[in-house]
C-alpha cells in the first residue's frame, strides 16, 4: 500500500531566523520539489535553532532512522561564531574536525581573486576564513562556484549520505542542481502525479469519493488541497504506477462529489 512519509531522505535546516520568522526556509521548500521529481521524496523537514545540541540531536536522529538513505543539512556554515554546523555534525559522527585541502585551497583562490577585483584589503586568509574549511574528518568537499563556504559530502557506510550545504539561496539552489543532485540522487524515477481541479466544491464533498479510491486503488496517494481563495479545491493523486494512477483518476471523474 502506498503510504506517504515513506520517502529515503532528510532534510535538516539550519538557523534561528527560520525559527523566529525572520527568514522562511525557502531551501526545504525548492529542494523537497527537485527531490521529489528526482525519486527521492523528502520524509521529513525538521528546522532546529544554530544550537549545537538541536544540530545533534537532529542528525543523529535522522541517521540513525531505517530507510534513510540521504540526510541533508543547510545552514550555519558560514564564518561567524553563530555558525556552529560543521562542528556539531563532526560531534554527532563523532568524528574531530579537520582542515580539508580542498576547500583551503578554494577559499585561497577566491580570496585571491576578491583581492584583485578590489573587493578585500588582503589576500592573506583570516582566522575566520580558515575555520570555514574545518569540516568533519572524511568529508569530501564540493565545489561551490557561488561562495565560499564549502559544501561537504559524507560518506557513511551502506549507501547512506550525509550532506552539509550553504544555507545561502543562491549557493544552495547552484550546489543542489549542479553537484548533488546530478552525483547523489540519480537513477531513479519520479512517482507519477495526476491532479483534478473542482471549483466551488467545498471540500466535505469530496469525503465519499475519496474513500472509495482508497478502498479501490490502495497503491494510489489521495490528497485533498484546498485553494479557499481561488475557491478551488485540487486532489491530487500519486503513484509508482502511472496507469494505476490514471485509472484512479478516470474512476473519480466517475465519483462525483457528494453534498
Ligand atoms: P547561513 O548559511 O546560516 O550562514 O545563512 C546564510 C544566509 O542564508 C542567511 O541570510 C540566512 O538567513 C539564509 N538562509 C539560511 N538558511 C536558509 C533557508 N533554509 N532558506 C532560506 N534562506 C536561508
Ligand atoms: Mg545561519
Amino acid at each position: 500500500m502506498a503510504q506517504s512519509g515513506d520517502g529515503s531522505t532528510v532534510l535538516i535546516a539550519v538557523g534561528d531566523e527560520l525559527l523566529s520568522g525572520h527568514t522562511q526556509d525557502t531551501n526545504s521548500h525548492r529542494l523537497a520539489g527537485l527531490l521529489y521529481a528526482a525519486g527521492y521524496p523528502v520524509r521529513r523537514i525538521e528546522v532546529v535553532a544554530d544550537q549545537p545540541a538541536a544540530i545533534i540531536g537532529a542528525v543523529r536522529r535522522a541517521i540513525g532512522e531505517a530507510g534513510v538513505s540521504r540526510v541533508v543539512v543547510s545552514g550555519g556554515i558560514g564564518p561567524t561564531p553563530d555558525d556552529r554546523t560543521f562542528a556539531a555534525v563532526a560531534e554527532a559522527l563523532e568524528r574531530p574536525l579537520e582542515e580539508n585541502e580542498v576547500a583551503l585551497q578554494h577559499i585561497t583562490a577566491l580570496l585571491r581573486r576578491m583581492f584583485e577585483a578590489g573587493w578585500v584589503v588582503s589576500p592573506e586568509m583570516s582566522e575566520a576564513n580558515r575555520r570555514a574549511a574545518l569540516v568533519p574528518q572524511g568529508a569530501l568537499a564540493l565545489p561551490n562556484r557561488r561562495g565560499m563556504s564549502p559544501p561537504i559530502a559524507l560518506d557513511l557506510g551502506g549507501d547512506q549520505w550525509l550532506f552539509v550545504l550553504p544555507g545561502i539561496p543562491r549557493e544552495f539552489d547552484a550546489i543542489v542542481e549542479e553537484e548533488l543532485i546530478p552525483r547523489f540522487f540519480s537513477g531513479r524515477t519520479a512517482p507519477w502525479v495526476r491532479e483534478i481541479a473542482y471549483t466551488s466544491v467545498p471540500e466535505a464533498e469530496m469525503y465519499a469519493p475519496m474513500r472509495t479510491l482508497e478502498a479501490e486503488f490502495p497503491d494510489v496517494l489521495v490528497g485533498s488541497y484546498p485553494q479557499t481563495e481561488r475557491r478551488r479545491l485540487v486532489i491530487r493523486l500519486r503513484g509508482a504506477d502511472e496507469a494505476r494512477v490514471e485509472a484512479a483518476a478516470a474512476r473519480l471523474r466517475e465519483l462525483k462529489p457528494e453534498p
